[in-house]
């Protein structure tokens, strides 16, 4: 696996879908605003600098399009390499790298919003994909929230209702972005605050609309570089307010271009209190829509950043309290998705961490639903050059693991490799344990002047 500078590293369809529903939001969408903006999707200037208070992760600056195109060049480049490595390698990209960010945000504030308002309705009770909303518990909360009265909501249950099975899920209405614009004028919401009618969260400009429909095409252009050099790609996972817009884009990657394999695989932080909903979620979009899900899993990067910021801006932290309940979000994740693995198939993961406990879970679980190890259905990722301890033995068993490979200009691979040998605590954990069992070895070895050795796999 290949990914690029060192981090963590005819598209006419994808542009078709992802603008119609950019479009759709554009003119229509009219959202629920209780108290102003969400100001976690506002960009602040004290953290322009995504940089700050993180090393573990590969930062990009949008400076220009031309920027954007050159990063993509870099890309390109790297799943070149990942494809001619191996016949079944990954690359990772960021797409903070193919646009600019502020798009991103946007694009996550509609979609936030259009969930919240979804919550609002449907309660919060048992799992986000399992809530149903009956048409009398709509029109109920519709004329509760003061947004319409019950003799006009009926024709909007019907609309959206799209199976007509009588309830609204999740899926019913998340096709809410790409539905008819006659709908969408039914729905505006008041502001509490002004008391005013609001309308149009998303608007873009010319340029913006030019930015939007390039980054796309960027995207779009990498994923067809990957299915035909037969690479995956994974997108990465970056800072929460991104991560909508991120997530929403890599779905609709996937619908276009995992029809008859796993081609894209989107990322899920388990930090995040919502990775669970995320995930179940966009698990049953691929299912009902019949593509194949790829997920990389991983608990999260940007911990510290992410509490600053929340704490200074003074919204809720979206991350897990404590490490621990990080690691039980990240166990409730994995079972979840390796049942489902075992249930529809369809379903690749990649487990990316250096977590000793979480492989050997893995590995028990892949063994008590009879997942085999040479199935290429579950993936294992570890960092070049951190925790060979637990990537060569997984390779010699037999099971599909592959190395993150920083890849790049080396003016800008080596800064940010040296910072994060320097800087990361969480990834420097595990060095003291492979120095330990490196020397463990080097002792036994001269102790049975057994100098050299072959692993099992490699054995004549
Ligand atoms: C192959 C690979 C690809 C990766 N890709 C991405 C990516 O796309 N996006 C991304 O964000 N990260 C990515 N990472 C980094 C990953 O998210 C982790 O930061 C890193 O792997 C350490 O987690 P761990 O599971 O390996 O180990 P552990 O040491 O068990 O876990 C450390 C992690 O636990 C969490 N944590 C620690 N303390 C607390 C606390 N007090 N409260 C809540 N949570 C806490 C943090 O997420 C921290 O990074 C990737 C890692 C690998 C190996």
């Amino acid at each position: 696996m290949t990914a690029y500078t060192g981090d963590f590293a005819s598209n006419g369809r994808l542009i078709n879908i992802v603008f119609f529903f950019f479009f759709n939001i554009n003119f229509f969408l009219y959202v629920y605003i209780s108290a102003g903006r969400d100001k976690r999707f506002v960009a602040y200037e004290q953290f322009g600098d995504r940089r700050d208070d993180l090393a573990s992760a590969r930062t990009f600056f949008y400076e220009d399009e031309m920027k954007c195109d050159k990063n993509m060049k870099f890309f390109l480049d790297c799943i070149d390499a990942a494809g001619e490595s191996s016949e079944d390698g990954f690359a990772a990209i960021k797409l903070t790298a193919l646009g600019r960010p502020q798009m991103l945000l946007q694009l996550s504030e509609c979609l936030t919003s259009i969930r919240k308002l979804f919550v609002k309705i449907a309660g919060t009770e048992g799992d986000l994909i399992e809530r149903k909303v009956t048409k009398e518990t709509f029109q109920a909360q519709l004329e509760k929230m003061g947004i319409m009265a019950r003799d006009k909501s009926d024709t909007w249950f019907t609309l959206i209702d799209y199976n007509k099975d009588g309830v609204i899920d999740l899926l019913d209405w998340d096709r809410l972005m790409q539905a008819d614009l006659k709908m969408s004028k039914l729905f505006r919401i008041p502001n509490m605050v002004t008391g005013e009618m609001e309308s149009l969260l998303l608007t873009l400009t010319e340029d913006e609309d030019r930015q939007m429909k390039k980054m796309i095409m960027r995207m779009n252009t990498l994923a067809e570089r990957a299915k035909e050099k037969n690479v995956r790609l994974m997108i990465d996972a970056e800072q929460s307010y991104f991560q909508p817009a991120i997530s929403r884009l890599a779905m609709e990657l996937m619908r276009k271009f995992n029809k008859t394999r796993p081609v894209i695989f989107n990322t899920y932080q388990c930090y995040l209190k919502d990775a669970y909903d995320n995930i179940t979620v966009d698990m049953s979009y691929s299912r009902n829509e019949n593509f194949y899900f790829g997920a990389k899993l991983v608990r999260g990067a940007y911990l510290d950043q992410e509490r600053k910021r929340a704490w200074e801006i003074g919204y809720s932290d979206p991350c897990c309290e404590s490490y621990e309940a990080t690691n039980q979000n990240y166990m409730m994740v994995l079972d979840t998705v390796l049942r489902q693995i075992k249930q529809y198939g369809k379903i690749n993961i990649m487990v990316a961490s250096h977590n000793e406990d979480t492989i050997k879970f893995t590995v028990q679980r892949m063994n008590d639903l009879c997942i085999g190890r040479r199935d290429q259905l579950v993936y294992f990722g570890q960092l070049l050059g951190m925790c060979d301890q637990i990537t060569y033995p997984l390779g010699q068993a037999g099971y599909g693991v592959y190395k993150y490979v920083p890849y790049g200009p080396v003016e800008e691979v080596l800064p940010y490799l040296s910072r994060r040998a320097c800087e990361n605590r969480d990834l420097m954990k595990g060095v003291g344990k492979e120095s330990r069992l490196l020397y463990d070895e080097l002792k036994r070895r001269v102790k049975t002047g057994n100098f050299f050795y072959t692993p099992f796999g490699y054995r004549k």
